[in-house]
């Protein structure tokens, strides 16, 4: 027995498995030195149909071409076919029937269709108090100078969970082969590519600037009275015009390229302004971009630099100037810094603690132990050892866990590993999964649990001997020993009713009310169905998917469809008992679409010609989602119901709703019960999915209010997704709708899930955000969980934790795959403890703290006004500033404001939560759209709540033509814009194209094929293919920033001083906005005095 080998062979598995090709049973047999107990079972056992990294590419469909007229702003009610109109109707609750197919009269004659006068009520808000003077706002801003403050170094973060350093070589990367099965029986892998090595540490982000700071030189001088006196909650600032002056006509001499100055090691900023700004410090990284012109009140610590007053001496009879906003963190400057320092170098996860780059930093992922933060993000990860220094520090430790990310072409899905009847190995005390931190024991026949403690028997077919090091001598050959993710293959026991899964079935339920078939989507969504329906998820390399699929049309009665592929036609039953709904067929009902696929296109020919004259304006909503559960309860499977619906639910049925929006409501204590749903019906309903493991997609089209604080919550408590096309036209919608739908329905999913995270001792996790449903205080229950959604989940401490441990999570999903297989998803995480404050600041990542806090606030909304959920957030952040100033930074002046570096963008992120639309909403913003947003975010990841707050601005004419990169972004600000250029501006959801009044005539020509600015049709959505490489490089852009997203992006052309520019402003997030959301400046100033109330 040879326990002292210390080169293991080389993991079988490689660092990409594009397809799961099916690795031999024989990778896991007797490896070479393992005397020990063989390993009988065949650990990867068979080809193992893999996951659908990537969807087939969709057919090609005809591009709308026609130039759409100007949108509007989608927030105006339609104004047509006003329901709520007619009364409850006479609803003919009869037994139900059944008919053959045929033409399907309009249910109720209405005669036309009512218009109804909408009124629109604005709301005045003033949220921080009334404006204050222009003298006041002055003497807030007068000169705030800026200087560092270094943190003492500390040492290095622990190297807790990595392998041994002599281990490296084996441990460092694995084989490229991608291929578990392309090694012959029984022999190791060739030592190939083993260039990784696990003692080398990736760089740490950004090291030597611990803080920045800001300094109001007169502080507890005479200059600034206003920062002295007590500020009241929620008051004072926000300096209206004057702090706005709007330089679009000319650009700011700023006119570097952002990123231009960064690339190089932190220096003196350009000579042009060194000797006007010298209030600079060269630590800063240049995060803080170049002063734009003299700073008078500025602080000079250069020597022979011009004096400006900072120091005791003559009072300054300079004029007071505002804070120079060149001269505060810039997000994008942030965002550039950590591109060019980390984007280059792979993030290998085998070292404890690490911060990964941030979420706009293209990089790749080697897994080496620890998660890839594709799949775990943390607010912090060196948390306090103690919960004091926790409520000390006051920053939220929190995880924004994605279990089925998608991943880069270049990295490997998780591998699937099989113990075959015995099941996934775990502790027996706290049901933890075997993972890299488990610990072996005695020679290897125990092993001691890294989340317990707890000391476990290990059986006998998966004894391995242990090296000298205490390492099992396979640990590279098992995922579960030596990588952060993997799966395994679930037994019986991991089943519902201890019985395997079937396949899924999708279920499409189409609204062919009046409203529907008018706007004309029931002709497109079946054109589209047609075809769509080859592109159902598969698995691995299967031929075709073995999801089935059914159909069910509805208004105020339910149609359902036989569409089984031995009859000619297909054969409708209708049910017009909507009260106790049944389904009326079983059989014929969830079918191969494959088999039936002559019944279905007949079908789907059929649909729009069938209730082409309907006049039945009503419809019913929760009897349809009841239809669908009980479809796929009837057929003993999980699957997921696509609903196209487009008007609020007044048909007498369960589930029914009445028009209660109310702007009124808007700043008082019961704005509250806009965003909670109408009636309790639909939490009943949505449980009953829940345990059924039917998810549900709604995809609404209202021209009115439809309360989609209501309909969603179905969707959200499933797991399901909302989408929502205001005053749905074809013409004008079809490309992002079918854009949508195609990524909706070909996109993969897990059904009938839980998760639950466990964490080692000391540690739990108390709280949950996303869209799930929770019916126990650990099991997060997703009837069907996406590659895009994402759950947060918050840990407080319940016991001391030890820095040398550090902390573990582990996020176990169990769900069943698109093939109808059940698995079981593990994601591991170590992170490091501390003991000092400062290595808790020098590990967070704000972008995460951000959708923990956004998604903290979003929630609060429900019970709290939302003033009360603003102040909370503004006091949490200063309280989180304060203790570092308090406690980390370097003595200095209680005029400075000093921020830890990893936190500089805080003030300004969370600046943009407090004015979005759900905290903080303007008169355009509808209470639907409030109630969309905040449960879109609710489950949103890091990268779509950075861009969602903080939109991306690409100025499109300054980087050369050829320039096959994205061009750098500017600031979210009025003040970037320059009218010769042009811009455009996305996040996540929106995207603009701005154009400026003196744009080059030529570039006008090239773009919009027209000869003047006068002539630009404001308000375009699709620019013109043209032949030259403007035109080709805007459109290859936009096409880049849709594929980028997970929803597609409808363009807007914007021309400055138009009318939709006001629309556009609203996402310039720095400035302040007309809802009355402060400008960054103000808010930072804001942000410094409750800091410094905090700390007197
Ligand atoms: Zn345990």
């Amino acid at each position: 027995m040879n326990v002292n080998q210390s080169a293991p062979p080389l993991p079988p598995f490689g660092q990409s498995q594009p397809v799961y090709p099916g690795y031999h049973q024989s990778s896991y047999g007797g490896q070479p030195g393992s005397t020990a107990p063989p390993t009988p079972y065949g650990a990867y056992n068979g080809p193992v149909p893999g996951y659908q990294q990537t969807p087939p590419p969709g057919v090609s469909r005809a591009q709308p071409s026609s130039e759409a007229p100007p949108a509007s702003t989608a927030q105006a009610p339609c104004g047509q076919a006003a329901y709520g109109q007619f009364g409850q109707g006479d609803v003919q609750n009869g037994p139900s029937s059944t008919v053959q197919m045929q033409r399907f009269p309009g249910s109720q004659p209405f005669g036309s269709v009512p218009l109804a006068p909408v009124v629109s009520q604005p709301t005045v808000l003033q949220p921080y108090g009334p404006p204050p003077t222009s003298a006041q706002v002055t003497a807030q801003l007068a000169g705030m100078q800026i200087s560092g403050a270094v943190a003492p170094a500390l040492p290095p973060v622990g190297l807790g969970y990595g392998p041994p350093t002599s281990l490296a070589s084996a441990s460092g990367s694995f084989p490229n082969s991608g291929l578990y099965g392309s090694y012959p029986q029984g022999q190791a892998p060739p030592l190939s590519q083993a260039q990784g090595h696990l003692g080398a540490q990736p760089p740490q982000r950004s090291a030597p600037p611990q803080a920045s700071s800001f300094t109001s030189p007169a502080s507890g001088g005479p200059r600034m009275p206003s920062m002295t006196g007590p500020l009241l909650s929620g008051q004072g600032f926000g300096g209206p015009s004057l702090s706005q002056p709007n330089h679009v006509s000319s650009p700011p001499p700023q006119a570097l390229p952002p990123g231009t100055q960064m690339t190089g090691p932190p220096g003196p900023p350009p000579p042009m302004h060194s000797s006007q700004q010298p209030g600079y410090q060269l630590q800063q990284n240049g995060s803080f971009g170049p002063a734009r012109g003299p700073q008078p009140n500025y602080g000079s610590p250069y020597p022979g630099a011009p004096t400006f007053g900072s120091q005791p001496g003559p009072p300054q009879p300079l004029p007071p100037k505002r804070l120079d906003p060149d001269a505060i963190p810039s997000p994008i400057q942030v965002i550039e810094d950590d591109r060019n320092n980390r984007g280059s170098e792979p993030f290998v996860t085998g070292v404890r603690g690490q911060v990964p780059p941030l979420v706009t930093t293209n990089f790749l992922v080697k897994d080496q132990g620890n998660a890839s933060p594709r799949y775990i993000r943390c607010t912090s990860y060196n948390i306090p050892c103690t919960s004091d220094m926790a409520k000390q520090a006051q920053v939220p430790l929190a995880a924004v866990i994605k279990p089925l990310a998608r991943l880069p072409p270049e990295e490997a899905s998780p591998y699937v590993v099989d113990h075959g009847e015995s099941g996934p190995l775990r502790c027996n005390r706290c049901k933890a999964y075997m993972c890299p931190f488990m610990q072996f024991v005695e020679g290897g026949r125990r092993f001691q649990c890294c989340f317990c403690s707890c000391i476990n028997d290990v059986p006998p077919q998966y004894f391995q001997h242990l090296d000298h090091t205490g390492k099992r001598v396979d640990a590279y050959d098992r995922p579960e020993l030596s990588l952060g993710s993997y799966e395994f293959l679930a037994t019986v026991d991991y089943c519902k009713n201890n019985k395997f899964p079937s396949p899924p079935a999708f279920i499409f339920m189409i609204d062919v009310s009046y409203n529907a078939i008018r706007s004309g989507l029931v002709r497109l969504l079946c054109e589209e169905l047609k075809s769509l329906l080859d592109f159902l998820p598969r698995e691995g390399g299967a031929e075709e998917s073995a999801i089935r699929v059914g159909f069910v049309t509805y208004n105020k009665v339910l149609h359902f469809y036989n569409v089984k592929s031995s009859l000619a036609q297909p054969q409708m039953m209708v049910v017009s008992d909507v009260a106790d709904m049944f389904v009326p067929l079983l059989d014929g009902f969830l079918v191969n679409v494959n088999e039936s696929r002559a019944v279905i296109t007949s079908l789907l020919d059929q649909i729009p010609e069938m209730f082409a004259d309907t006049r039945e304006t009503e419809t019913v909503f929760a009897p349809v989602i009841q239809a669908g559960m009980e479809a796929l309860k009837a057929a003993e499977c999980a699957g997921k119901l696509f609903l196209f619906h487009t008007s609020l639910p007044i048909a007498e049925a369960p589930g029914k709703l009445k028009n209660r929006d109310d702007r009124k409501l808007i700043n008082t204590d019961k704005e509250k019960t806009l965003f909670q749903p109408q009636t309790g019906a639909y939490q009943t309903l949505a449980k009953e999915c829940v345990a059924q493991g039917c998810c549900v997609d709604l995809f609404l089209f209202p021209n009115q209010y439809v309360d989609v604080a209501t309909l969603s919550v179905v969707p959200q408590l499933t797991g399901g997704s909302v989408y929502k096309y205001a005053c749905f036209q074809v013409e004008n919608d079809q490309e992002r709708f079918l854009s949508d739908l195609r990524r909706d329905v070909q996109k993969v999913v897990g059904f009938d899930a839980v998760m639950r995270v466990r964490t080692s001792t000391g540690i739990r996790a108390v709280d949950f955000f996303g869209a799930f449903y929770m019916s126990n205080t650990t099991d997060v229950e997703l009837a069907g969980l996406d590659g895009d959604k994402t759950v947060t989940v918050e840990f407080k401490h319940d016991d001391r934790l030890n820095e040398e441990s550090g902390a573990l999570l582990q996020c176990a999903l169990l769900y069943t795959s698109c093939a109808g297989q059940r698995r079981l998803r593990i994601h591991n995480l170590a992170l490091n403890c501390c003991t000092q404050l400062a290595d808790l600041y020098r590990n967070c990542e704000t972008d995460t703290l951000i959708n923990y806090m956004a998604k903290f606030a979003y929630r609060g909304v429900l019970n709290s006004p939302v003033k009360t959920v603003r102040d909370t957030l503004i006091t949490q952040c200063a309280q989180i500033l304060a203790c570092y100033r308090k406690n980390c930074a370097s003595p200095s002046s209680a005029g400075q404001l000093i921020l830890p570096e990893c936190m500089k963008l805080l003030p300004v992120y969370l600046n943009c939560v407090l004015k979005s639309d759900v905290l903080q909403p303007g008169a355009e913003v509808t209470t639907d759209d409030r109630a969309y947003v905040r449960q879109l975010v609710t489950s949103m990841d890091v990268a779509e709540t950075n861009v969602f707050f903080y939109p991306r601005l690409l100025p499109l004419t300054k980087s050369p033509i050829e320039s096959a990169t994205e061009p750098p972004a500017v600031r979210a600000s009025e003040e970037r814009l320059s009218n010769g250029d042009i811009y455009l501006l996305e996040n996540g959801l929106n995207l603009f194209l701005w154009v400026g009044a003196s744009v080059q005539q030529g570039v006008v020509q090239s773009l919009f094929s027209v000869s003047s600015f006068s002539q630009i049709t404001s308000g375009l959505s699709v620019l013109p293919v043209l032949d030259n490489p403007l035109s080709k490089k805007v459109r290859g852009l936009i096409d880049s920033l849709r594929a980028q997203r997970s929803r597609y992006m409808k363009l807007i052309v914007v021309k400055q001083e138009d009318k939709l520019e006001m629309l556009f402003k609203h996402f310039l997030v720095e400035d302040k906005s007309l809802s009355g959301g402060a400008s960054y400046v103000d808010f930072l100033c804001h942000m410094h005095k409750e800091i410094r109330q905090l700390l007197s």
